[in-house]
């Protein structure tokens, strides 16, 4: 039976949200210089063609911006060319946009005005959320020591909007989602417990009948009820295996050993003591888990022994990727085996990361890249999530090994 629309009426956002600025001439992975497409529509196209600006600019737009006949009918109007190192034509020595700097930030193409933010209708709200793949966003998951807060307003009436849920747990899409968030941020567990405890309350839901809103709303009960007490749980029996977590990190390293770029052979050499993959045989390479475990303790020592950072990094991702999908039982699961997946990711990166050099940039500047290929490039991700369930190793028992690292 179809469900009845519900009438987005509200805007939600992180609290930090507002307070995010591009830190522009200071950031070490611009967006602008990155190698990312930079297409836009014909009306970002013809505003940036008739705005006034110098010969210099005009003949740097003329050489920099191209036409995209072949894409026209799914609204990719145009591009800006990047050189072969990847840079946009208009981006200055300094770090700055040429064509900011002279036309103003409104004759900027939609994706330069928008990035790293991004908006969407759910059965919640209309969200505003910001990607994980920019340092500046970064630096305010940092700060945030309490954790993340937030905002819920009323939207104007122009923008309110029907969103049509496909079944009963979907029309609970708020209270499910809040629920995800709250376990992440249930600090009388280390994160990884967090994320088992998560995962126990999905199998749960994964299980019911989800025809049945009664037997939902009881579960939304017990659960809010359970994370309450978190520690009452008993997850003893989610061991770690250290072996399969590093042998795991290392398999998704080396496909994304290209999207990462530079980052990709430093983080190698952490486990493996060599920085190519080139004729790297995974079935007889040694792992060096103590160098592994040497960097580990560094990472502990730069987040001061705080997880605030990765739990903030967490709940981005899910608040940013609209986890969970309610669209099925098995898609539910999906979001949550994601979810693990890119927790272990991040984690095996960021203290690899430390192997060279235990500092806040060096960790931003890693954790932008896989970000940037992971976040960004739902294709990737979906392989990387589809090939656990493939190997049989997308159950609960094999997540507690992945977040258990
Ligand atoms: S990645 Fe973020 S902080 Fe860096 S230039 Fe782009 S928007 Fe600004």
């Amino acid at each position: 039976m179809a469900e009845n629309p519900i009438l987005i009426q509200t805007v939600l956002i992180p609290a930090y949200y507002k307070d995010f600025r591009c830190i522009m001439g200071d950031c070490q992975d611009n967006c602008c210089d990155d190698g990312w497409k930079i297409e836009f529509s014909k009306k970002d196209y013809l505003a940036i063609k008739r705005a006034p600006k110098s010969p210099e600019v005009e003949a740097q737009m003329r050489a920099g911006m191209r036409r995209l006949r072949e894409r026209e009918h799914d609204g990719r109007y145009a591009e800006f060319r990047v050189t072969e190192e990847g840079r946009c034509a208009f981006h200055t020595p300094e770090g700055l946009c040429r064509l900011q700097l002279e036309c103003g930030e409104e004759t900027l193409p939609k994706v330069c005005r928008v990035y790293p933010r991004r908006e969407v209708y759910t059965p919640a709200a209309l969200e505003r959320s910001l990607s994980p793949s920019c340092e500046g966003v970064l630096a305010l998951l940092w700060d945030l020591e309490q954790g993340i807060d937030f905002i819920e307003d009323p939207l104007p009436k122009n923008k309110h909007r029907n969103v049509y849920p496909v079944n009963p747990a979907e029309t609970r899409f708020a209270a499910i989602r809040s629920l995800w968030i709250d376990a992440l941020q249930a600090r009388a567990l280390p994160l990884p417990r967090r994320l088992m405890l998560l995962g126990l309350l999905t199998q749960q839901l994964r299980e019911l009948d989800w025809n049945d809103g009664e037997a939902l709303d009881n579960w939304l009960c017990q659960s809010a009820a359970l994370l309450g007490d978190p520690a009452a749980l008993d997850l003893s029996r989610l061991a770690r295996d250290q072996k399969l977590f590093l042998s795991n990190g290392l398999q998704l390293l080396i496909r994304q050993f290209r999207a990462l770029k530079d980052v990709s052979g430093e983080l190698l050499a952490t486990v493996t003591d060599r920085s190519a993959i080139e004729g790297l045989d995974l079935g007889r390479v040694t792992i060096n888990a103590g160098r592994y475990e040497a960097a580990e303790a560094k990472l502990a020592a730069l987040l001061g022994g705080s997880e605030h950072f990765l739990e903030n990094l967490m709940v981005t991702i899910t608040f940013f990727l609209s986890f969970p999908s309610l669209k099925s039982p098995e898609e539910l699961w999906k979001s949550y085996v994601n979810l693990c997946n890119l927790y272990s990711f991040y984690r095996f990166a960021a203290v690899c990361a430390m192997d060279k050099e235990a500092r806040r940039e060096r960790l931003f500047h890693v954790l932008v890249h896989v970000s940037r290929s992971l976040i960004h490039n739902p294709t990737q991700r979906s392989r990387l999530r589809d090939e656990l369930f493939q190997n049989d190793s997308a159950t609960l028992a094999h997540m507690a090994i992945l977040v258990g690292g």
